[in-house]
């Protein structure tokens, strides 16, 4: 990595040699310039003193006090120790290692101001390597603003890099290139560049402390503001370079999707038809499609999945579904069979799970062109499966499907088109900033006749009453779900777990007929296990969570979560998904064990309220942030130096426009801008 376009060495810094320079350069940090972007993450406090009598364990606090006693203790390893006192109380300053200076500057009757988190030790409360202001006659006074706290590494330390960024500043600071418009700025009055710099790194004595804590200061807001558009900048560019690109013209016949349309049982609804006539255009252009089809669990994503691969199998190429486990690719595999073998059209399978003489004669059909349609798990974009002539890609459940996977898509072939479908709602904020480079369909209805389902919390204290429900819906000759607690350690206790709830529940309704499905059975177990359950064979099936996907049993009316605090509010909502689907009311019993966190209790709390998976997704994104809700490592955003997509999303609606205006009046900025804040990083594929 070098500083591109320039930039001043580092080394130029007093105090700031090839090591340290070499340390900075982990962090991504190679020149003045660039060092003056490598924001605060948090601000401490340190204008506060607490008096010594008041402090607390944990506690994050400043004091002041006078030098009492000062000794070096323990023979094997020897540490230093000083106690200093204000009047209030005494505070032990503890150090692991003995070393001059603190023995000098901390000699009995000296002044202290000291800041540190604050723990009890075995002679009371005490500070491990707090920091430290000493003098000779009085306490020195706290510091008058707040102070920055900076992402290091090993042998960097905080004081090192406030002191370097305060020369950055002085020396580069003020020759920043400004990129952000004027309009822009004056429309929000935010501050001009080097002044927000200024403001983040050396807050002013009179800075709204709570606003600048809470990054909400104009000078934040501004850099934020920046961060969030060169993403979203970076990210059309990718999408453009995308949709520039060539494409197989996928025309069609007609022939099978029409044939696969008459077979149905059902007709689409309006909003799969819609859906339908999107991705039918979308397959007809010279460039690559990029969409992203998001709706509910059981709103029928599948079918326009089928389409799609058809019209591609008409138009003489190959077409690929890929789901990100096993259970689900499989179950796409049994669904998209039988629809696809009455029209001819065998459906090969690929998946991790494949004994290696399968696997290379299915990697041999799909590189021969002898397999039109694949489905599979991850295993379909490993290097050695080469296809012969790829025209889509469909990729289920996977809005983590990062950018960076995107664009390894390329190496499958001629860049394919790509439909990505979700169940999981993208907020707004993140279509436009992670997702910026994909088109979005909305498939915003359900199939007749689906009902809400009734969603009660019940503590496990009160099991019998969810026994009894069972009972009853069995007797009213219907089905029930128990989906068994998530175990996280490893699938070996998760399969225990199941086997042993399995058991206790057998034994719990001897008049019952208790099935098992699990993720270590054989493909062949799990299709007995779910074919006895919808035959109707079983009463009651038991699960693991990994059922959450695909199966579809319309006469099982009541599902039963154990340990529901566990789960996260997308995985409940799946797993609810899989009661409702036929004309009978159904249930849904979140089982808990007390107590319930504040979090757990609202989680609860929304699937009671709501079955719409929008809103679920609302209050999940509130309840967890977006970077854990689609899981940052994939979106590519996990970098983002100071910009917070749920702190900041009030942002994010000026930013397509921010960006248009950029793009028209000043693309070189936009370029720039995307350099100093995306980089060259690999992340986002060849930008800038
Ligand atoms: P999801 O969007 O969650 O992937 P699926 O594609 O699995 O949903 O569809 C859920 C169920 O609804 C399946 O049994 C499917 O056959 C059925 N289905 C899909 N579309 C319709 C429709 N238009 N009318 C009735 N049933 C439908
Ligand atoms: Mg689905």
């Amino acid at each position: 990595m070098t500083g591109r376009g320039g930039g001043r060495p580092l080394t130029e810094l007093s105090g700031l040699g090839p090591r340290m320079a070499e340390r900075l350069e982990r962090l991504g940090v190679t020149t003045q310039e660039a060092l003056l972007f490598h924001l605060p993450y948090r601000y401490q406090d340190r204008t506060r003193v607490i008096a010594i009598g008041a402090l607390a364990p944990d506690q994050e606090a400043g004091c002041q006090g006078v030098v009492r006693a000062a000794e070096v203790v323990g023979r094997r390893r020897p540490m230093f120790v000083a106690r200093i006192e204000d009047g209030t109380g005494f505070l032990t300053l503890r150090f692991f290692q003995v070393r001059e200076y603190l023995k000098r500057s901390l000699r009995p009757g000296r002044g202290v101001w000291a800041f540190g988190t604050v723990r009890a030790g075995q002679t009371g409360l005490e500070m491990v390597h707090p920091e430290l202001e000493t003098d000779a006659e009085e306490p020195p006074e706290a510091p008058a603003h707040l102070t920055p706290v900076y992402a290091a590494t090993e042998g960097l330390t905080q004081g090192r890099l406030r002191a370097w960024i305060g020369q950055a500043l002085s020396r580069a600071g003020a020759r920043l290139p400004e990129h952000l418009p004027e309009e822009v700025r004056r429309e929000h009055g935010w501050p001009a560049l080097a002044e927000a710099l200024e403001t983040v790194h050396r807050p002013p004595a009179d800075a709204d402390v709570e606003a600048l804590t809470a990054f909400r200061t104009p000078a934040q807001q501004r850099l934020a503001f920046e961060e969030l558009l060169a993403h979203h900048l970076a990210l059309r560019k990718v999408g453009q370079e995308r949709r520039s690109a060539r494409a197989p013209v996928l025309e069609g016949t007609g022939e099978l999707t029409n044939a696969l349309l008459a077979s149905l049982p059902f007709a689409l609804t309006g909003a799969q038809e819609r859906a339908w006539a999107e991705v039918r255009g979308d397959l007809r252009g010279h460039h690559p499609m990029q969409r992203l089809i998001q709706g509910d669990v059981g709103s029928g994503k599948t079918v326009v999945a089928a389409l799609a691969l058809l019209q591609a199998v008409e138009a003489g190429h190959q077409a690929a579904l890929m789901a990100p486990t096993e259970i689900l690719a499989e179950q796409h595999a049994a669904t998209l069979a039988e629809w696809l073998r009455p029209l001819g059209l065998e459906v090969h399978w690929l998946a991790g799970s494949l004994p290696e003489r399968e696997r290379r004669a299915q990697a041999e059909a799909i590189a021969n062109g002898a397999a039109r349609v694949v489905v599979g798990t991850h295993a379909l974009f490993q290097k050695e499966v080469r296809f012969a002539e790829l025209g889509l890609v469909v990729i289920d459940e996977q809005h983590r499907f990062g950018v960076h996977q995107r664009m390894a898509l390329k190496e499958k072939g001629p860049d394919p088109h790509l439909l990505i479908m979700t169940a999981t709602p993208i907020p707004r904020t993140l279509a436009m900033t992670a997702f910026a480079d994909l088109e979005g369909t909305v498939i915003d209805e359900l199939p007749p006749g689906r009902q809400p389902v009734d969603t009660v919390g019940i503590s496990d204290a009160r099991r019998e009453e969810v026994e009894a429900r069972i009972r009853d819906a069995v007797a009213g000759g219907q089905q029930a779900y128990w989906v068994c607690p998530l175990v996280d350690e490893s699938e070996m206790l998760q399969l225990e777990a199941a086997t042993a709830t399995h058991e206790r529940l057998q034994a719990a309704f001897p008049e019952l007929s208790v099935g098992l499905v699990h993720g270590r059975m054989t493909p062949e177990e799990k299709e007995a296990a779910m074919g006895a359950f919808k035959e109707g064979t079983t009463h009651l099936l038991v699960a693991t969570p990994v059922i959450e996907v695909g199966v579809d049993v319309p006469n099982a009316t009541l599902m039963v979560i154990e340990h529901a605090e566990r789960m996260g509010l997308a995985q409940l909502h799946q797993l609810r998904g899989r009661v409702g689907r036929g004309s009978r009311k159904s249930a849904c019993v979140l089982l808990y064990h007390p107590p319930l966190g504040e979090k757990a209790k609202r989680r609860i709390a929304a699937m009671r309220e709501t079955n719409d998976g929008f809103r679920i997704a609302q209050v999940d994104l509130e309840l967890r942030g977006p970077g854990e809700v689609l899981g940052t490592r994939q979106t590519g955003l996990e970098q983002m130096r100071i910009a917070d997509l749920g702190r900041d999303r009030d942002l994010i609606a000026a930013l397509p426009g921010a960006a248009d205006a950029l793009l028209r009046t000043d693309p070189e900025a936009a370029n720039a801008l995307i350099r100093r804040w995306v980089g060259d990083r690999a992340v986002y594929g060849e930008v800038g």
